[in-house]
């Protein structure tokens, strides 16, 4: 029986030495093929319709070599979490200071980290720590715009959200909204963290981002532009966090 071979796309690129992830998706609604490059996610998006379009795709990466290799020199430097590692806690450079006979509960000591146990265990110490500082600087800030707008809150939450860094669900329903945030805001400086937590508080009031949702962000937060722009330009690299490549 003789079969059409399906065109492939490729699953990864080598670009400049470094392996760049391919993803193909299938979208029910797209009409053509897309490209995009991920400097979030760090890989090479291509949306497909539902059906067919391989070889289009497999041609817009061949034509465009230039423009994804241009894009992937732009992406932010992995960090992993290892020893000696910089990595960002609220907007400042904090290195990892890891000694076996550290105690293994991370402690912020001016800028080095300090933790101990066994090395396979680092990564996941440091992600829990951050985790557990971030929403212990997001639960009460959020709580204390929710009383000031007298507004009711059922749970506060962190995730690791890759589209937005906050959202606010169910403000109409009278068990209270739930808000979560990305946890990696703990490595944006305090007041860009704050922004978010304003711009979720708002919409406690307005579910919408009309006119009035704005000034009333303005009203909680004066720096609500600025710190749009903070994270258009440095936002991305904040998903690099802990990871390897
Ligand atoms: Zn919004």
């Amino acid at each position: 029986m003789l079969r059409w071979r399906r065109p492939q796309l490729p699953e990864e690129l080598i670009i400049a030495g470094r392996p760049v992830p391919v993803v193909a998706t299938r979208r029910p609604m797209a009409r053509g093929v897309r490209l995009r490059a991920s400097a979030i996610k760090g890989r090479i998006e291509i949306s497909l319709p539902p059906r067919g379009g391989e070889d289009v795709g497999a041609a817009l990466l061949k034509a465009h070599h230039a423009w994804i290799e241009a894009q992937v020199a732009k992406w932010p430097a992995p960090i992993p979490y290892a020893p000696g590692a910089i990595i960002p806690v609220d907007g400042a450079p904090v290195r990892i200071d890891w000694q076996a006979d550290h105690p293994r509960t991370p402690v912020l000591a001016g800028d080095a980290l300090r933790v101990g146990g066994p090395l396979s265990l680092l990564s996941g110490r440091i992600e829990r720590w951050l985790k557990a500082r971030a929403i212990a600087d997001l639960e009460p800030a959020t709580r204390r715009l929710a009383d000031q707008l007298g507004r009711p809150l059922a749970r506060i939450s962190v995730g690791d959200t890759s589209s937005r860094w906050g959202s606010c669900a169910g403000a109409r329903s009278g068990d209270g909204a739930r808000i979560a945030y990305s946890w990696r805001l703990v490595c944006a400086p305090e007041w860009v963290r704050f922004a978010i937590v304003a711009h979720e508080a708002a919409h406690l009031v307005h579910q919408d981002h009309s006119p009035a949702f704005h000034a009333l962000n303005r009203q909680l937060d004066p720096r609500a532009g600025e710190a749009r722009r903070w994270l258009a330009r440095h936002g991305a690299a904040l998903h690099w966090v802990g990871r390897e490549a």
